[in-house]
Order: structure tokens, then C-alpha cells, then sequence
């Protein structure tokens, strides 16, 4: 993002009231999480179309697969570290007014890098959490990737003995509603929308967006690869999430020591 962008950007953060920062899988790549779609990211390895709610509910061989394909990466969420745009998230949050953050991302990363959960929306769910089909009891992930480390395939409750699923949204799984209300107010609420890190692709979540321009607030995109909402947005910037977010940040404290008008 050129300085002109960011200072664009920082100054329109500070000069509204309410921001809402949506962020996808891009913003974690510099964690080295990859995101899906890249080349020789997980899609090569797992058909997406199998990792479906409707087949996971439907018998125990597709429920083997879905823990495989979670367990695959489940090492890497668990040991990565927020990386500067993660961080740069946290640092918007002491200085505006952040009304959201709303992440379509599972690594937990956000929470983390010490975003409040209060304001924090997990859109997908959670790769750190694991939901009883039969009790409805959740457990900390960990227990489950270790019965799958001990050879079994397809976890199973501590208290009752169910299946587990992991907390994630499977495709063809309703989002949590109370977590996309939340969203949807935030989005149509907000002076200041900024998506960061994601191909805003991905429905529901890619209406927000969408929601808030036609709400009347100002969105920016920050991706490295163009996205078809760009043309609708009020500024965009390819580029990096951890190069350019701390470089708002820091016109962010420039301008909060000398105000300058508004985007
Ligand atoms: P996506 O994979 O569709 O798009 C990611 C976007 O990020 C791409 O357009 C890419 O250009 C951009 N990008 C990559 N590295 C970047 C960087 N360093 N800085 C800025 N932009 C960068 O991701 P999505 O839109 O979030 O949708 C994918 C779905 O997959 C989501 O539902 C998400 O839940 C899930 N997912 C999550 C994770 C995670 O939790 N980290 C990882 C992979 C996929």
C-alpha cells in the first residue's frame, strides 16, 4: 500500500466512529498457515467437495476422512504465532473504535494475538474446540487430536462416548446464528469496514461487505490478489496484511498527534 493509502486508510479510522475489521485466510499466511486455495495447499491433498456437513453426518467413513483432513493441519494452528497483522489488529483495537472483529479464519490466531473476545466473531468456528454429536458437550480439541494420535480415527466424547466434530463450519453447515446476527449488525452498523486477507468468495460471510457499502459506510480491501468486491470498494491495496496493517497503525499514531480531516 502506498504511504498515501495508508495514511488514506488511518485517517478514515480516525475520524469515524465505529470500524469493523473482517479478516479471512490470507492474514495468516505470513504465520505460515497456508490458505486453502493456493497451489499445493490442502485442496490438492482433499477433495473439498467430500468435507461436507450432509457427508459427515451421513456414516463413519466420511467422518474418518474429515478428522484426517483437520488433523493434517492441526499441528501448525497449534504451534503458529500471530504474525505483525495479527498484531497491528490488536493495536487498532486500543486506539478506536473497533465495534467488531469478525474473522472467517479457525486458527484461533485473533485470540492469540489478544483481540478481545467480547468483540471477536469466529464466523467458521473454531479449530480449538470439539462439539459432542450426541451430548452437545464441547472439549478442548487437544483431547480429540490426541485419540487420533492413539489410532483412533473418528473421536469419540469423554461423557458420553458420541462422535465428535470438530468445531469448525463443514461446507453445507449453517453458520452459528447467534455469531452472524452479531456480524450482520456490526457490518450494517460501521462508518469503516475493512476486509483483510480474504478472496471474498466465500458465502455467507463474502456478503458483509456487501452489507455495510450498502449501508453507507466506507470499505477498504486489503488482499494481495484482486477480488471481485474491489470495484466496489472505497480504497483498495495489494499487498501484504503484515506489511501494510502495522503501517496504518503507525499513521494511525501519527494522526492521533496531529488530526488531519477525514476520507
Ligand atoms: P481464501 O483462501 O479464499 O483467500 C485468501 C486470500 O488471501 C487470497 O485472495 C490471497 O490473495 C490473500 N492473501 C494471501 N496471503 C496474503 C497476505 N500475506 N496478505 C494479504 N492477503 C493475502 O480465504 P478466505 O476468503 O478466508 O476463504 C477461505 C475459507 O477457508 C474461509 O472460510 C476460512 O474459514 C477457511 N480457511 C481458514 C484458514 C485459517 O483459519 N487460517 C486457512 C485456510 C482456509
Amino acid at each position: 500500500m502506498s504511504p498515501s493509502k495508508t495514511g488514506k486508510l488511518a485517517d478514515c479510522i480516525a475520524s469515524q466512529q465505529k470500524t469493523v475489521i473482517f479478516t479471512g485466510a490470507g492474514i495468516s499466511t505470513e504465520s505460515g498457515i497456508p490458505d486453502f486455495r493456493s497451489p499445493g495447499g490442502i485442496w490438492d491433498q482433499f477433495d473439498p467437495e467430500e468435507m461436507t456437513y450432509q457427508n459427515f453426518m451421513a456414516d463413519e467413513k466420511n467422518r474418518r476422512k474429515y478428522w484426517a483432513f483437520h488433523h493434517q493441519s492441526w499441528r501448525n494452528i497449534r504451534d503458529a504465532r500471530p504474525n505483525p497483522a495479527h498484531r497491528a489488529v490488536r493495536q487498532l483495537e486500543d486506539h478506536c473504535d473497533i465495534s467488531a472483529v469478525i474473522t472467517q479464519n479457525i486458527d484461533g490466531l485473533h485470540r492469540k494475538a489478544g483481540t478481545d473476545p467480547e468483540r471477536l466473531l469466529e464466523l467458521h468456528g473454531t479449530m480449538w474446540r470439539a462439539d459432542c454429536l450426541s451430548c452437545g458437550e464441547t472439549h478442548p480439541c487437544e483431547q480429540a487430536f490426541d485419540q487420533i494420535d492413539s489410532g483412533i480415527s473418528v473421536p469419540r466424547c469423554p461423557v458420553c462416548e458420541g462422535d465428535l466434530k470438530p468445531g469448525t463450519v463443514a461446507f453445507g453447515e449453517p453458520l452459528p446464528k447467534n455469531v452472524m446476527v452479531r456480524a450482520q449488525k456490526a457490518a450494517v452498523s460501521c462508518e469503516v469496514f475493512i476486509a483483510v486477507g480474504s478472496s471474498l468468495t466465500v458465502y455467507p460471510a463474502a456478503f458483509l461487505p456487501e452489507m455495510a457499502v450498502n449501508a453507507g459506510a466506507n470499505v477498504a480491501i486489503i488482499n494481495r490478489d484482486p477480488t471481485p468486491l474491489d470495484s466496489m470498494a472505497h480504497l483498495v491495496s495489494h499487498g501484504k496484511a503484515g506489511e501494510i496493517l502495522p503501517e496504518v497503525v503507525r499513521h494511525l499514531d501519527e494522526q492521533q498527534r496531529h488530526p488531519r480531516p477525514g476520507c
